[in-house]
């Protein structure tokens, strides 16, 4: 065993993680970053060895948002494992869980930006109506996003707000995305609503091991997270091709039909939800009982509104419109 590998052991011990749970999370991360487990190890027995120089800077903005993204990732249910990943950045700046504040807090962002080079996650979205919605220490958000942006090796935007506006575009403020503010930069969109622990450790490996962002889509996503439609991958898929939908809730001989007629979106949406599922694959909002809600989806949440209908007609409507090709693949 070389020094590395003996380092990385050690993390393992501290954090009080046996071997046997670390390999099988090393061939989960395999099979969600399409990475080689051998390379992935020897990713994580460097960093370990390199300790703090090793490690990633961070620097996270937080806009129109409701931290949500934030607590989906903090709230991760297997984080002694997904922390060997997490260990190995350095959040620079991060509003919402960095122990400074003002001025200090401020100090940091500015020692982050002159270095450059940091990995800059987006949280929320960005006022397009009028900078007055998102200002932080009398600036707008906006202009700091610019900035960040001018310096960093790479960036991610966390969630359906920092995608393409989610919720936020819906309000006065008409909230928009990362991409649609700065058109000529890569951006890695991550847009679950919140964001999907997995998808943002998978993406951070990603850029540990190989130095590049996954491989994206015409909507900026990285294909191997919302390729397949949730349709696609659904267990109630055989209830809709033989159209047995949910019509009454209270009726248990229903109560795992289809749930198109209630306004479930996902033969409209694009994720790894049936797959992945939520909560450390615990279960997600279709297997709930409630219908998907096209978080994953650009036209999130305006167009995939009300969440949820009697008749299903929002469901038809939206697909009707896709099958026409009536709504374009990018968005
Ligand atoms: S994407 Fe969802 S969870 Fe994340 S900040 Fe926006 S509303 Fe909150
Ligand atoms: S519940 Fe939704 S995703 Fe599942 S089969 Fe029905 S329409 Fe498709």
């Amino acid at each position: 065993m070389d020094e590395s590998q003996s380092k990385l052991e050690k993390a393992l011990e501290i954090r009080g993680i046996s071997r046997r749970d670390f390999l099988k999370y090393v061939g989960m991360l395999g099979v969600m970053t399409g990475l080689s487990e051998s390379a992935i190890l020897k990713s994580l027995a460097q960093a370990a060895e390199k300790g703090g120089s090793g490690k990633l800077p961070v620097v996270w903005l937080n806009g129109q948002d409701c931290t949500g993204c934030t607590i989906s990732l903090a709230g991760s249910l297997n984080p002694p494992v997904a922390s060997l990943i997490l260990d190995k950045l350095s959040i620079r700046y991060h509003e919402t869980i960095m122990a400074a504040s003002g001025e200090v807090a401020e100090e940091a962002y500015k020692e982050a930006l002159k270095k450059g080079g940091y990995l800059l996650v987006v949280e929320g979205s960005i006022p397009e109506a009028d900078d007055r919605f998102c200002m932080i220490g009398g600036r707008p958000f906006k202009e700091i996003v610019k900035e960040a942006a001018a310096k960093a090796s790479m960036i991610v935007a966390v969630g359906a707000c920092a995608s393409f506006g989610g919720i936020p575009a819906s309000t006065p403020s008409r909230g928009m995305g990362v991409k649609k503010l700065l058109p000529e930069k890569t951006v890695v969109n991550l847009s679950t609503c919140p964001v999907h622990p997995d998808h943002l450790v998978g993406t951070i490996l990603q850029v540990l091991v190989t130095g590049k962002a996954p491989e994206l889509d015409e909507n900026g996503r990285p294909k191997i997270y919302f390729g397949p439609s949730v349709h696609d991958n659904c267990r109630r898929r055989s209830y809709f091709d033989a159209s047995m939908f949910l019509k009454d809730w209270n009726d248990p001989a229903q109560k795992d039909y289809c749930l198109f007629e209630k306004g479930c979106k996902g033969p409209n949406v694009n994720s790894d939800c049936p797959i992945r599922r939520w909560n450390d694959g615990l279960n997600f909002c279709i297997d709930c009982g409630a219908g998907c809600q096209g978080c994953s989806d650009p036209t999130f949440y305006s167009k995939m509104t009300p969440l949820y209908t009697s008749e299903g007609e929002v469901s038809r409507k939206i697909w009707a419109r896709k099958q026409a090709g009536l709504i374009p693949a990018k968005v």
